[in-house]
C-alpha cells in the first residue's frame, strides 16, 4: 500500500500521466479513514479514478496548485477537518499558536477562509477546470450565514469562493454520482440536481424549491435570519426534504436535499479501502491529530442528538449509519497488528460512541420526520436504543487477536446510557481507562433547554450509576464533564447555580469551553438574532468579553487567580452571600477535568 500521489513523480510511479481528480486540503495528508480527504480520495480511487492530493499548499504561490498538473475532471477543495476560522482563532478572536492538523503542531500552514483562497488558487492555475468545495467549512456555510469573526452575515460560500459546486454533509454519494455522470458525458454545468450539493442556479432550475429569505433580507433583518434558519432546518431530512433556494442579489443559491445515508454494506466497503493509516512519508515532524486518532476505530457516523451548538447533526445527519460488527472487528485486528499500535485500540466510537447501532424503528415515520433531533425535547419513542449489538461489539473487541487493550474515548450520551444497561456495564467495567468523557455542557435546565441537552437531573442519575458500577467493578474512575460558559440563554446567576451543583456532585472543573458562535449552528443563530427561531421567543445572550470572562471564572472558582472575578460576578447578580459556599467548594472533592 502506498499513499496517493502528492507530486508528479509519485503520480508517474503509478503510471498515471494525468489525474482525474485532485483534492486540495488545509490539513496535512494523513491516509486514515478518520480524515475526509483520504476517505473520499480512496473511494474515488476504488472507482478506477486517478486521484492526487495537494495538502496545505503555499497559497501565495499559484504554482503550488499546479504541482500535480491539470485534473481531467475537477479540483475538490476543502479547508480541512475544521472551519479555518475556528482552527485559527480562540473564542475571544485571538490567534491560536498551534494547529493539530499540521506537522510539528505549527500554526500558519493554511490561510484564513481556506476554501475561498484555495478555490481562487485552483482557478488561477487552470481557469476552466471546475472546482467542487466540501468539508465542514463549505457544509456549514452553504446558506447566507452569520460570521462571528467579521460580525456580519456573509453570502453562501459558493458565491464567496466562486466555486462551481458545493458538496455538503458526507461527500461519498454526491462525489460518486458527480463523477459517474461526468464520465457518462454530462456537462458539469448541467448537473444541478445532485442530492447533497448546492449550485448557483438559473431561474429555470428553481421550480419546486422552497424560497428562503434572501441574503440581503437576512443581512438586514434578524427575524428573517431566524426564519431562514427555521425553514432550512425543516428540510434536512434526506428522505423527504425539499430543495431550498436563497436569492443573493440577482442570482440564486439552489441547495438540494441532503444525500441519503449509507447502508451498512457501503459503510463496510468504505472502511475496508486500502488506507495506509499513516501520514505521508514526506512529513518529518509528528502531527498531533494523527497521534490522537491513529489507533481509533470509527464504528458509525451521524448523531441523533441535535445539540444546538454542534455541527455534527447538520453535517453528518441525525440518522445513524453503522458498520457491521464483522467490519469493525476486522479493522481492529488490522490496526492492533500494526507495529506502532502496540496492541492498543484507543477508541471504538463515533460522534457519540453509544449511538452505534441506534436506529429509527419506524422508518415510514422517520423518512417523513421533521424533528431536527431524535432526543430533544424528549427521547422519541421510535428511537431503537437496543444495546445488545453495541455491548457485544465492545466485548468481542477485547478478545480480538493481537489486542491488549481497548477503550471508548469518544464522548457518550449519558441520558442514553441510562437506557443501555448492557453497554453501560461493559463501558464502566472495561472501556473507561480511569476517565470517562461526558458532555452535560450545563446543569441548569433553562440553559440546557436552549442547548437542547438533557438536564441536571439526568446527569446526577448517570453520575450515581457510573460511580456505583465503577465500585462494583473495583475501579477508581472519574468522569470528565465537558461544560460550556457564555452560551445563549445562560446568565451569570445560571453559572453560579452550575458551579454550586458541581460542588454538590463532587466534581471539580479544570478547564471550561467558552462558547464560540461557529458557522451554521442553531446556537449561532440564537447568538446573532437573540431569538429562538422555532418558538420566536427572545433569548438572553451574554456577549461582552467581560461577562464571558466572569462566567468562565465561576466554574474555576477554586483557582486563587479567579477569586476577584468570582466576587465581582456574585456582586453583579446580587448573590454575594453565596461566596463562602462557592469559594469553599472543592476541598476533598473528586477531581475531574474538562476541555479548554
Ligand atoms: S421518528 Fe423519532 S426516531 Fe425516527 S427519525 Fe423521527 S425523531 Fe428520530
Amino acid at each position: 500500500m502506498t499513499h496517493l500521489p502528492t507530486t508528479i513523480q509519485e503520480s508517474l510511479q503509478r503510471g498515471w500521466k494525468e489525474l482525474d481528480v485532485i483534492f486540495v486540503t488545509g490539513d496535512a495528508y494523513i491516509d486514515h479513514p478518520a480524515f475526509g480527504t483520504a476517505l473520499l480520495a480512496r473511494l474515488l480511487e476504488s472507482e478506477g479514478l486517478r486521484v492526487g492530493i495537494i495538502a496545505q499548499p503555499d497559497w501565495k504561490n499559484k504554482d503550488a496548485f499546479k504541482v500535480l498538473g491539470r485534473p481531467r475532471l475537477f479540483f475538490a477543495v476543502t479547508a480541512g477537518a475544521m472551519d479555518s476560522m475556528v482552527a485559527h482563532y480562540t473564542p475571544s478572536r485571538k490567534i491560536r499558536r498551534d494547529d493539530a492538523y499540521t506537522p510539528g503542531n505549527s500554526h500558519g500552514a493554511r490561510p484564513n477562509r481556506a476554501t475561498i483562497v484555495y478555490t481562487s488558487g485552483c482557478k488561477a492555475a487552470y481557469r476552466d477546470v471546475p472546482v467542487v468545495i466540501g468539508g465542514i467549512e463549505a457544509s456549514l456555510r452553504r446558506f447566507a450565514q452569520y460570521d462571528f469573526w467579521e460580525d456580519k452575515v456573509r453570502r453562501s460560500l459558493i458565491f464567496d469562493s466562486k466555486a462551481d459546486l458545493l458538496v455538503f454533509g458526507m461527500g461519498e454519494r454526491p462525489l460518486l454520482e458527480l463523477v459517474r455522470r461526468l464520465q457518462s458525458g454530462e456537462s458539469f454545468q448541467g448537473i444541478t440536481d445532485l442530492k447533497g450539493a448546492a449550485v448557483v442556479a438559473r431561474a429555470a432550475d428553481l421550480s419546486g424549491s422552497i424560497e428562503l429569505p434572501s441574503f440581503e433580507a437576512v443581512s438586514s433583518d434578524k427575524k428573517l435570519y431566524a426564519e431562514a434558519f427555521r425553514l432550512a432546518s425543516l428540510e434536512q431530512n434526506p428522505y423527504a426534504g425539499k430543495a431550498l433556494m436563497q436569492p443573493h442579489g440577482d442570482r440564486f443559491l439552489l441547495c438540494n436535499p441532503p444525500a441519503l445515508p449509507l447502508p451498512e454494506a457501503e459503510m463496510d466497503q468504505i472502511y475496508a479501502l486500502p488506507f495506509t493509516r499513516l501520514p505521508h512519508p514526506s512529513y518529518k515532524e509528528p502531527i498531533p491529530a494523527w497521534e490522537q486518532i491513529k489507533t481509533s476505530i470509527t464504528t458509525h457516523r451521524g448523531c441523533a442528538g441535535g445539540c444546538a451548538f454542534c455541527a455534527i447533526t447538520s453535517h453528518q445527519g441525525k440518522f445513524i449509519q453503522s458498520r457491521s460488527e464483522k467490519s469493525v472487528l476486522a479493522e481492529i485486528e488490522r490496526v492492533a497488528g500494526e507495529r506502532w499500535a502496540h496492541g492498543s485500540i484507543s477508541d471504538i466510537g463515533g460522534p457519540t460512541a453509544n449511538m452505534f447501532g441506534v436506529s429509527c424503528k419506524a422508518p415510514d415515520q422517520g423518512h417523513s420526520c421533521r424533528r431536527e433531533s431524535c432526543l430533544y425535547p424528549a427521547i422519541c419513542r421510535n428511537l431503537d436504543l437496543a444495546d445488545a449489538k453495541s455491548a457485544g461489539l465492545l466485548r468481542k473487541a477485547r478478545s480480538v487477536k493481537g489486542v491488549k487493550h481497548t477503550a471508548v474515548s469518544s464522548g457518550v450520551r449519558f441520558d442514553l446510557l441510562l437506557r443501555q444497561k448492557g453497554y453501560f456495564d461493559e463501558l464502566a467495567s472495561h472501556q473507561v481507562g480511569g476517565l470517562l468523557k461526558v458532555a452535560p455542557e450545563h446543569l441548569v435546565d433553562s440553559v440546557t433547554r436552549v442547548m437542547r441537552k438533557p438536564g441536571g437531573r439526568a446527569f446526577a442519575e448517570f453520575l450515581e450509576m457510573f460511580r456505583q458500577k465503577s465500585r462494583e467493578a473495583g475501579k477508581r474512575q472519574a468522569v470528565v464533564p465537558y461544560l460550556i460558559s457564555g452560551h445563549p440563554g445562560c446568565t451569570l446567576s445560571d453559572m453560579v447555580d452550575l458551579a454550586l451543583k458541581l460542588k454538590e456532585l463532587g466534581l471539580k472543573v479544570e478547564q471550561v469551553q467558552d462558547f464560540t458562535p461557529t458557522p451554521g449552528t442553531l446556537s449561532t443563530c440564537i447568538y446573532y438574532t437573540g431569538l429562538d427561531p422555532f418558538s420566536g421567543e427572545t433569548v438572553y445572550v451574554p456577549r461582552g468579553e467581560k461577562e464571558k470572562k466572569l462566567q468562565k471564572s465561576l466554574l474555576l472558582a477554586h483557582l486563587p487567580e479567579n477569586r476577584k472575578s468570582v466576587m465581582e460576578a456574585l456582586r453583579l447578580c446580587g448573590r454575594e452571600r453565596e461566596a463562602g459556599r462557592l469559594l469553599a467548594v472543592y476541598s476533598g472533592a473528586v477531581t475531574s477535568r474538562s476541555r479548554n
